[in-house]
């Protein structure tokens, strides 16, 4: 069913979305949609996506589901920031133009402060310098004490602690020795094998970029092979880095892993993946908490751009221990409850959002 077959309020990925604002400029020919799921826990945040969507349901319904998963990422990386997100309609490659981000800029600002900007997939801090000409509520920019910088090495050290965690749990063991298969080494793959080598794990890594692969088999003494052939290693630890949907029904049946740990978003191809990944006894640290570093990274450059003070990296590091902790918590409750840890996280998300609106409410 696509999204106006009924209303926008019917559709599965509305959830009580607190608004929805769809801006077109004759200018420049923008056309985006900002989602706002809910400021509960303070502004809405998330990145602003460039894709050039075949339909305007196709859009919206993509924005909606990401808005949405900011919010349940957001909570349980305990920030003071709710879930948002963008969508531009376009191809990033030949559509881009000042004066197009500018007028993005412009709609963010009719956000009036509930939804702060960043890059995503399909655009760049370049980009979002200029949105930024319109609008204070852009973050990720460079070249200001304020700034963040680069958010994936934050993400890979979340995702490697949270590997380390989860093997402890699953396998009763430290990492030293453990054989680690990682799914794409672009940037937090990158950072994330060289933290693994680090602790004495042994790699086993693949991506469609061979440079990248052979860069780590030259540092780092890691085994390469195809993209393909990563699902059927012999690994104690499947590490999925790159695109969403990397653990289908299919890809499952050729998985050895006790534990699934990786810093790509949406790694389950669907629900009922996580609930066999269960039944079959492999431990999954769900997507959303354990890569909740970058955006970490993100809400201490909003915290201090809205303080006016420079960038704290102790803040960060603080919110990086609260967010394992989140982790063994979810472990903990999906252990004694024998349920799935992707519902146990969806659960506490949930809330997380609803405790925010109740205690806004009282005030
Ligand atoms: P990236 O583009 O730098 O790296 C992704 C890598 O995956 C690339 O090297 C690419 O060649 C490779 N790849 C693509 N398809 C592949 C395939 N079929 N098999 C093997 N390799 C393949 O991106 P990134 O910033 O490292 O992000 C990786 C994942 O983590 C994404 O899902 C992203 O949404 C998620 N994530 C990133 C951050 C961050 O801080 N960068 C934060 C949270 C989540």
């Amino acid at each position: 069913m696509t999204l106006f077959d009924k209303t926008l309020f019917d559709s599965p990925a509305f959830e009580a979305h607190e608004s929805v604002q769809a801006s077109f400029d004759a200018a420049t020919g923008l056309k985006t949609i900002i989602a706002i799921h809910s400021t509960a826990r303070g502004p809405g945040a998330g990145g602003c996506r460039m894709w050039p969507y075949s339909t305007a349901s196709a859009a919206l319904d993509d924005v909606l589901r990401l808005s949405r998963a900011m919010s349940y990422k957001n909570a349980m990386a305990d920030i003071p920031l709710g879930g948002a997100k963008a969508v531009i309609v376009g191809d990033s490659r030949t559509d881009k133009t000042p004066a197009l981000f500018e007028a993005f800029g412009r709609a963010v600002d009719q956000a009036g402060g509930r939804y702060w900007a960043a890059e995503d997939v399909g655009t760049s801090p370049a980009d979002m310098v200029h949105a930024r000409k319109s609008t204070r509520y852009v973050a990720g920019l460079d070249g200001h004490a304020a700034a963040s910088g680069d958010p994936s090495p934050v993400t890979a050290e979340g995702v490697f602690r949270g590997i380390e965690l989860s093997v402890k749990r699953a396998l009763g063991r430290p990492l030293d020795g453990v054989t680690v298969a990682i799914q794409g080494v672009g940037h937090v793959g990158g950072f994330l094998a060289e933290k693994l080598h680090a602790a004495g794990a042994k790699l086993i890594v693949a991506d469609v970029n061979t440079a990248a692969v052979q860069r780590l088999v030259a540092t780092l003494g890691a085994e390469a092979v195809a993209p393909d052939a990563i699902f059927d290693v012999n690994a104690e630890v499947f590490a999925p880095c790159a695109l969403g949907g990397a653990v289908t029904a299919q890809t499952l049946d050729r998985l050895s892993a006790k534990v699934i740990a990786g810093g790509a978003n949406n790694q389950l191809a669907s629900p009922d993946v996580g609930r066999t990944l269960h039944a079959r006894g492999i431990l999954y640290a769900p997507d959303y908490v354990i890569n909740g570093g970058g955006i970490v990274n993100v809400a201490g450059e909003i915290r201090a751009l809205e303080a006016g003070e420079a960038f704290d990296p102790a803040w960060v590091a603080g919110k990086l221990d609260r967010l394992m902790q989140t982790l063994d918590e979810v472990f903990d409750r999906a252990a004694a409850e024998g349920r799935p840890t992707h519902e146990v996280a969806d659960e506490m998300a949930r809330a997380r959002i609803a405790g925010a609106s109740g205690a806004a409410a009282a005030n």
